[in-house]
């Protein structure tokens, strides 16, 4: 019950890393807030938290009103608030993931006969504005809006643990998603910089930055490419999100009480 007595907001927790983390920190003692832009994925992970200490509080992370509102529900059942986790995210339109695979095993096949691609594809040029803002308001204002309001609570306690969702691809870049990468590679400039500001005042802000995790995000990635990305990781498969909301509960409880400021990567040994 590393957790017991604390209350902690997780984004995004209706489905993949999101529930798993919300399920672990409930295991382990806490009041756990389940946000999520669908209702019914946040009600499904309720059920499977313990129902009596968890809480709904649908809202889109990315709308400053709806986290206002948010953080005042949060209020009326709880004095304070010791965690949050801004792990709300999106990655492509299951049209576009349907594309990005058809796309990339064509560019396989012609590395695999020829050494090197042929077809002309370059999805930074093909890429609308709105697409590339989408990325942004989600991970980059969702994360800033959501530490926004819980600091305002954090300071006041003067203690508190932050963990923002990043990824491998901030680290590496990601060819097919030059939006996803750059918003978390934000994710990570933003998790220093607040490290840095509010470490005196007993609060700490870290990152966590996943390789290739199974969940419903990822499961639109053919089995052929799947197949491929496995072969960049040494032990050879991919993780699920048991494995990182582990990570998260180290980061969220008094275990690293010396650690802020840092980026942890679970990814099988990719990097
Ligand atoms: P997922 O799609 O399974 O879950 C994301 C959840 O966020 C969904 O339930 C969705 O409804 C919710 N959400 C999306 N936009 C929202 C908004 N504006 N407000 C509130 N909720 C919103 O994804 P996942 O794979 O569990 O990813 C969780 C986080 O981890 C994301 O930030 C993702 O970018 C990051 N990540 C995932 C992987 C991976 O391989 N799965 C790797 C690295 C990082």
């Amino acid at each position: 019950m590393r957790l017991q007595g604390r209350v902690a907001l997780i984004t995004g927790a209706g489905s993949g890393i999101g529930r798993a983390i919300a399920c672990r920190f409930s295991q382990e003692g806490a009041t756990v807030f389940v946000n999520d832009l669908i209702v019914d994925r946040a009600k499904e992970t309720a059920r499977l938290c313990d129902n009596s200490r968890t809480h709904l509080l649908p809202a889109d992370v990315s709308n400053s009103r709806q986290v206002c509102s948010l953080f005042k529900a949060i209020d009326l059942k709880s004095k304070h608030l010791d965690i949050l986790v801004n792990n709300a995210g999106i990655a492509e339109s299951r049209e576009r993931w349907h594309d990005l695979n058809r796309r990339a095993e064509a560019r396989l096949a012609e590395r695999a006969r020829d050494g090197k691609a042929k077809t002309l594809w370059n999805v930074t040029i093909e890429m609308s504005k709105k697409n590339w803002h989408a990325m942004m308001r989600v991970h980059l204002d969702g994360t800033f809006l959501c530490s926004r309001e819980a600091l305002k609570r954090m300071s006041r306690d003067r203690t508190g643990a932050i963990i923002n969702l990043s990824s491998t691809a901030a680290l590496t870049g990601l060819p097919d998603a030059p939006h996803y990468a750059a918003a978390k590679a934000g994710v990570l400039g933003f998790t220093r910089s607040l490290a840095r500001e509010v470490a005196d005042q007993g609060i700490r802000v870290n990152a966590l930055a996943p390789g290739f995790i199974e969940t419903p995000m990822t499961a639109e990635i053919s089995s052929t490419l799947k197949a491929q990305l496995i072969k960049a990781i040494p032990a050879a498969r991919w993780g699920t999100p048991e494995e990182i909301a582990a990570i998260a509960l180290f980061l969220a409880s008094d275990d690293s009480a010396y650690i802020t400021g840092q980026c942890l990567s679970p990814n099988g040994g990719m990097l």
